[in-house]
């Protein structure tokens, strides 16, 4: 039967074997001169990366500084300063009843590892899961999104002018490339995504037995509690709106998916809003707002929003320009809970708004429904920080503010339960693509002779 990949591909993958079994990619020197070639690459192509996310999403330069290439940059600083003691074999305790061991656990490269990347941060998803695999020693195949087509030509022409073409290979394609590569063998899969597909990553892996990490998406709500504090107000609203409508124009995991309010504040906290909305955006959002990625995505959108029960819902916003693909900050109160605006994830700038008697309401709310990847909560009440802490769960929980967990390199990033699982960034990515090996050096100076059979009645009365 012919591969679906290609005779060509098949060679590189097995280049790529060999690659790893050489034990180049072993050595730490390689890997800090193969992160420091990505930063070359990123200071060396800056412009042509930012044309790539205009021509694919319609980023400002400054966004894209922002959340691709400056974070990027960041993460590549903190592997760099981080590596040697990433690398290093860490000396554990052991009981007693071990005497006399010393036990060590040292991290080892998985091998080959395949890395699927999403459209809405094309660079960004791409390299910082490139960076741990790196950092780890790994040899590595990247598919970029194919939704995303400037930015996949770009990194598969200057990834291999920078890194070790040897090592790191960029494989162009869309699903059929992408089922063809999960075919083959893998020793990790890391995966990002939609629900559906990591299903489909998921059981293929299962074939190979192979070790999946699956960022997924799902609907991150935002329970903001009254504000009563005016400077509160002032930042809330701000991080509030960037939050929803200010990463890729509302095509962000971590972005606000829905807001929770209570009843009583929701006029107040929609007059913000609109106030909001035009301070950061202007008259005209769709000047530095990036625009929705393709038809696709639009009519699925428009779908959506022509529903009866939702349009009514409309109470700012809502006009649709098809053939730019733009869609105006929108802002809906009280839609139908099972409407698929309310159940799906909207992957666009409309933000529904859902009203509450209690603010501690909101509890029950996000537990009904599955664990989201982010949630934020816009609050200064203590007890309400500690409840939401203990009671609820989600990939990710941030007080007062939206989306910046994502740049902190200390703190894990990934999902639980349907927003996917692993994790990764700083240390937590280099975890990702090692295995932990316990080591234990015994010696011979002494033996307990009750370890062994044969198992006699002296034994028993230990
Ligand atoms: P997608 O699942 O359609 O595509 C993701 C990747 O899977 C792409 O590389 C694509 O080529 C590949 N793919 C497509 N069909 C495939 C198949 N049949 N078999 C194997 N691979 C296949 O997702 P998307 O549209 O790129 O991204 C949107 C989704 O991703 C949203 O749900 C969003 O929340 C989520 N997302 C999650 C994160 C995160 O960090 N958790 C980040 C960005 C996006």
């Amino acid at each position: 039967m012919e591969s679906a990949v290609g005779e060509n591909l098949e060679r590189e993958v097995v280049e790529l074997r060999e690659t790893f079994i050489s034990g180049k990619t072993k050595c730490v020197s390689w890997r800090r001169s193969q992160l420091k070639a990505l930063l070359t690459l990123l200071s060396d192509k800056e412009d042509e990366i930012f044309k790539a996310l205009y021509k694919d999403v319609g980023k400002h330069h400054c966004e894209a500084y922002r959340d691709e290439l400056g974070s990027i940059v960041k993460a590549l600083d903190f592997a760099l300063a981080s590596l040697k003691q990433w690398v290093a074999i860490k000396k554990v305790k052991l009981p007693l009843a071990a005497f006399p061991t010393v036990a060590e656990i040292k991290p080892e490269p998985l091998g080959l590892v395949l890395i699927f990347s999403s459209w809405n941060f094309p660079i960004g998803l791409a390299l910082e899961p490139l960076i741990g695999a790196i950092a780890a020693g790994n040899t590595v195949v990247l598919k970029p999104s194919e939704l995303a087509p400037a930015c996949s030509s770009l990194l598969a022409n200057i990834i291999p002018m920078y890194l070790d073409c040897k090592a790191v290979k960029v494989v162009e394609g869309g699903a059929m490339i992408a089922e063809g590569l999960l075919e083959m063998k893998w020793d990790k899969i890391f995966f990002t995504g939609s629900t559906r597909v990591g299903r489909i990553v998921m059981s293929a892996a299962a074939k190979h037995l192979t070790p999946v990490t699956l960022e997924l998406g799902g609907k991150c709500p935002a329970v903001i509690d009254s504000l009563p504090s005016s400077w509160d107000r002032k930042i809330a609203i701000k991080r509030i709106v960037a939050g929803k409508y200010g990463a890729c124009g509302g095509q962000a995991c971590i972005g606000i998916d829905y807001i929770l309010v209570l009843e009583e504040f929701a006029p107040t906290l929609i007059e913000l809003l609109k106030t909001g909305i035009k301070t950061m955006f202007g008259e005209n959002p769709r000047e530095s707002m990036a625009r929705i990625l393709n038809k696709k995505s639009f009519l699925r959108l428009k779908k959506i929003l022509n529903d009866p029960a939702v349009c009514s819902s409309i109470i700012h916003g809502g006009s649709l320009d098809e053939a730019n693909l733009y869609i105006e900050p929108t802002i809906l109160l009280n839609p139908p809970l099972e409407s698929e605006i309310m159940t799906d994830e909207i992957f666009g700038p409309v933000l529904p708004i859902i009203t509450l008697k209690k603010i501690e309401d909101s509890i029950e709310f996000i537990n009904l429904r599955p664990k989201p990847l982010a949630l934020y909560v816009f609050t200064n009440n203590e007890t309400l920080k500690k409840r939401m802490i203990d009671e609820t769960s989600s990939g990710s929980l941030t007080f007062n503010d939206t989306v910046i967990q994502y740049t902190c390199e200390t703190i894990p990033f990934g999902g639980v339960g349907q927003s996917g699982f692993g994790r990764y960034h700083g240390k937590f990515s280099f975890d990702t693509f090692s295995h932990e090996k316990g080591i234990l050096r015994r010696s011979y100076l002494t033996e307990f002779w009750f370890r062994f059979p044969p198992w006699t009645a002296n034994k028993l009365q230990l």
